[in-house]
């Protein structure tokens, strides 16, 4: 096994955004190409923030996709546990570690005392910011006596710890994707590295659990890159700089048009998904269909998402998840935001579709068809799924898109009818009918030599009987074979539509 090990670290704050499946697959593509790890850790420090059933859906979303954690909660390894409010109680020592090495520091400060210089701040139009220009003013163990701050911390007053960024330095990291990236540290703020009770923020338990769980490259979405150089102090402060991980952040994924970052809202506002999975949230506004229950694939979802920011330098578009891994390369990640286009996204879940042959579709399709209360055999359907298949581009499209396949017409096309139905020729197409009728065998082959026969014979064109046909079978003239599609409905089937499409037919003409 080589040294590669990834991870994939969200916090459960509610469903995982298309965008986080994004990162994972990155994470997950990395691993596979370089025989590494794959890990995923629960990044719950936040109690403030923690939704139920958030890590589930996290688990879930990652198993219908196909990419699997080698470590992770509830499948184990050697580095856990990986959910960090399990590992609360290592997080403090190097908090003290900070403290001791003259990094960070106590604060005092109350959040009141905070929101009010926020408030003062902002009235003379400027940030306030908790950092070394201003820390010096604060209520924190820089500016109270020793004996005070001891006082205070034996006495049980709440406090921080924060990170004490030295002033005037530039800080420069290597990102794979962006290069060098230099910050100036007075640009930098005195992160909280440890709330009051204990718990450790993000940042502090993200660079511990980093270090300890032997992370190798840290590839996640860009809204981290100004953390990082936090994160680089952190490592100095220390002692972990040697076996610092690469970083690559990720560009934005965007809205489909106009500016900005594709948010979760999007999906309602563009009537696309945004997340894998469906999830129930406390709102209605915050509970939202997901790329399953639209109908996709999830191949297809993986191979749109990796090429949302990452491109092969090939004209190939089509990748199964070994090919992507195989072609994959974080430095052919793009800097620049990447459009979400839906459009996109239906033409690969078409492209997957299309490759699959009728039984496999069947299967996929089934669920659909139950949701609609549709009773069809596994034969039946695999034959619908062999049939619409050029035709569809999500999965509730087959039954959507060929519902008549499923029940009888409920609409015609009447414009069509219009032109095309004659009621003189009632007598040559209820002939038609019964040659259709006796056609043996009944497969799709005999039942276009019939109705060849019928035409020639009766000196009808093809133009003027096709769409008669096919609209009394299906309603409309987009569709399969209309051979096809007659063997499969069956003699009594179509003989019974036939008919009531004749009677409806006319009425239609009689009436214009
Ligand atoms: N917990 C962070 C998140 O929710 C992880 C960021 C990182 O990968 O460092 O995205």
């Amino acid at each position: 096994m080589s040294s590669v090990r990834v991870r994939f670290a969200p916090s459960p704050t509610g469903a995982l955004h298309i965008g986080g499946v994004r990162t994972a697959l990155y994470n997950y593509l990395l691993a596979k190409k370089t025989g590494g790890t794959f890990i995923l850790r629960i990044e719950d420090t936040d109690e403030t923030r923690y939704v139920p059933g958030a890590e589930d859906y996290i688990v879930h979303a990652l198993k219908w996709c196909g990419i699997l954690p080698t470590e992770g909660p509830g499948i184990g390894g050697d580095y856990g546990p990986y959910r960090q409010s399990e590992r609360k109680a290592m997080y403090g020592k190097y908090a003290q570690q900070l403290i001791d090495g003259g990094n960070a520091y106590y604060a005092f400060d109350t959040s009141d005392e905070l929101n009010a210089l926020r408030k003062e701040y902002e009235s003379r139009k400027e940030t306030f910011r908790y950092d070394s220009s201003t820390r010096d003013q604060l209520k924190n163990s820089l500016t109270l006596s020793e004996s005070e701050v001891k006082e205070r911390l034996e006495s049980g007053e709440p406090y921080t710890i924060r990170l004490k960024i030295p002033r005037d330095e530039s800080i420069q990291f290597n990102d794979l994707v962006r290069g060098s990236v230099t910050f100036q540290s007075n640009e930098v703020d005195d992160k909280i590295m440890l709330k009051g009770g204990g718990m450790p923020t993000y940042h502090l338990a993200n660079i511990v659990d980093d270090h300890f769980m032997k992370i190798s490259h840290v590839i996640r979405g860009e809204e981290w890159l100004s953390s990082t150089p936090h994160h680089v102090y952190l490592y100095r402060f220390l002692g972990w700089e040697d076996t610092m991980p690469e970083f690559a952040h990720l560009p934005l994924i965007l809205k489909p048009t106009g500016k900005g970052k594709l948010g979760k809202r999007d999906g309602a506002k563009f009537g696309f998904p945004v997340f894998p999975l469906s999830w129930e949230g406390a709102t209605e506004e915050d509970s939202f269909e997901g790329f399953k229950e639209f109908g996709f694939d999830p191949a297809a979802v993986l191979n749109f998402l990796a090429f949302l920011g990452w491109n092969p330098g090939t004209e190939q578009e089509i990748f199964s998840l070994d090919e992507l891994a195989e072609a994959f390369s974080v430095e052919r990640i793009g800097k620049s935001g990447a459009k979400f286009d839906y459009e996109k996204a239906k033409w690969y879940n078409q492209q997957y579709l299309m490759a699959k042959n009728g039984e496999e579709l069947a299967v996929m399709v089934r669920p659909f068809v139950e949701a609609k209360g549709y009773e069809v055999s596994d034969d039946y359907l695999a034959k619908v799924c062999e049939m619409m298949k050029e035709r569809v581009s999500l999965i509730p499209d087959f039954v959507e898109n060929g519902y008549y396949l499923f029940e009888g017409v409920k609409e015609y096309d009447e414009k069509t009818i219009r032109k095309k139905w004659k009621p003189e020729r009632q007598e040559s197409f209820d002939q038609l009918a019964i040659l259709i009728n006796n056609a043996d065998p009944f497969n799709a082959e005999k039942l276009e030599a019939v109705v060849k026969g019928f035409v020639s014979d009766t000196g009808l064109s093809f133009g003027d009987v096709f769409p008669i046909l096919r609209i009394a079978i299906s309603g409309t003239m987009k569709g399969p074979s209309v051979f096809d599609m007659v063997a499969l409905l069956g003699k009594e089937e179509v003989a019974s539509r036939l008919k009531k499409a004749y009677a409806y037919f006319n009425e239609v003409s009689q009436a214009v």
